[in-house]
């Protein structure tokens, strides 16, 4: 088939967090067809992303054969080529991610397939979930059986105690053998992490993520060691194969978190996911119960484990996308339904 279209639109969100996600949220990307098939992606960079798809990005594409995940492979990277003065990580990336996805969902329902059978062999059936957030409770509720919970470190002690706080109530509600985890949005530096190593030692937390900033790579690096067993994990802001060729190389994180709606699409996961095998890393997509990172998750060696954000008890949400898997009895797994199993919900865009 021939590209006949390509569209990005920024959703009506209401429910986005009141900061830098009012406006820089996540992106739709349709791409349609000379078949009348339409393709749809999710990326990020909000506004500023949508502007790229749609005046530079877009125009490349259209006239382009896709009849195989090959094709797939040569338009990401004659758009990643092209966006090189401007992109190689960031917004750039964040666009060509939509678009990548897009690509798959199109592919997938013109061989009316799930997209997680164009990637590979089915891996995993349902896979085990893990909820971030703040509400434990509810989680435990829900049938969750693992936790991750957000953490700023504010710079006194305090933040060293709402940390145990959180980390001894998790573990009270989850049980001795939950993974629990800690998401310190680049708000620790090394101090805190190896003060927090020692304070929260006594609740076995699986990993510390984002500990430093992603430009930090030796930083994180030599903390691996003296946190152990705590991981180190990270990989949410980073981009591309190139990117973690960076990771891969200084040796700076123990678990990879890309996120497959900013780090280049399923593409870009699949050649991250090669570099991770050649240095042993496991790899848990950032945000990976959505379908973006769900059926890649399943057709491939990604550490059996998914990220869900149920948000809060009662808390309003935004549904952008019809027919999205919910996690049953801690587990989660996408449906079989062509691409990637969702529509979109027009009201919103
Ligand atoms: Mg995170």
């Amino acid at each position: 088939m021939k590209i006949t279209d390509v569209k990005a639109v920024y959703p009506k969100y209401s429910h986005v967090q009141p900061s830098w996600r009012t406006h820089f949220w996540q992106i739709v990307v349709r791409v349609e067809s000379d078949t009348g098939i339409v393709g749809y992606g999710y990326g990020g960079g909000g506004v500023a992303s949508v502007e790229v798809v749609n005046r530079h990005m877009g125009e490349l594409l259209v006239g382009r054969r896709l009849d195989s995940v090959a094709d797939i492979t040569a338009a990401w990277d004659a758009l990643y080529a092209a966006s090189i003065p401007y992109g190689r990580r960031g917004i750039g990336v964040m666009a060509l991610s939509g678009i990548d996805l897009a690509l798959w969902d199109l592919l997938g329902k013109a061989e009316g397939v799930a997209v997680h059978e164009l990637i590979g062999q089915r891996t995993k059936g349902a896979v085990p979930a893990y909820a971030t957030g703040a509400d434990a409770e509810w989680y435990a509720e829900m049938g969750f059986t693992a936790h991750k919970f957000p953490h700023r470190f504010d710079g006194d002690e305090a933040g060293y105690e709402t940390a145990v706080d959180r980390a001894s109530k998790a573990r009270d509600i989850f049980g001795p053998d939950a993974r629990i985890m800690i998401d310190a949005y680049m708000s620790w530096n090394t101090e805190v992490t190896l003060e927090m190593a020692e304070r929260l030692a006594e609740f076995s937390i699986y990993w510390f993520e984002d500990v430093l900033t992603p430009d930090d790579l030796e930083g994180q690096g030599a903390l691996q060691s003296r946190v152990k067993p705590v991981l180190i994990a990270g990989g949410e802001h980073e981009f591309t194969q190139y990117g973690f060729r960076e990771v891969a190389l200084t040796g700076a994180l123990d678990l990879w978190q890309p996120d497959i709606t900013w780090c280049g699409g399923i593409t870009a996961g699949l050649r991250i996911l090669d570099i991770a095998r050649g240095v042993g890393a496991p790899v848990a997509p950032h945000r990976g119960g959505e379908v973006w990172g769900l059926h890649l998750i399943v057709a491939s060696d990604c550490m059996d484990l998914a990220e869900v954000l149920p948000g809060s008890r009662g808390a309003p949400k935004d549904e952008l996308w019809r027919g999205e898997p919910r996690a049953e009895d801690g587990h989660i797994e996408p449906t079989d339904g062509p691409g990637f199993g969702v529509t979109l919900n027009d009201a919103m865009v």
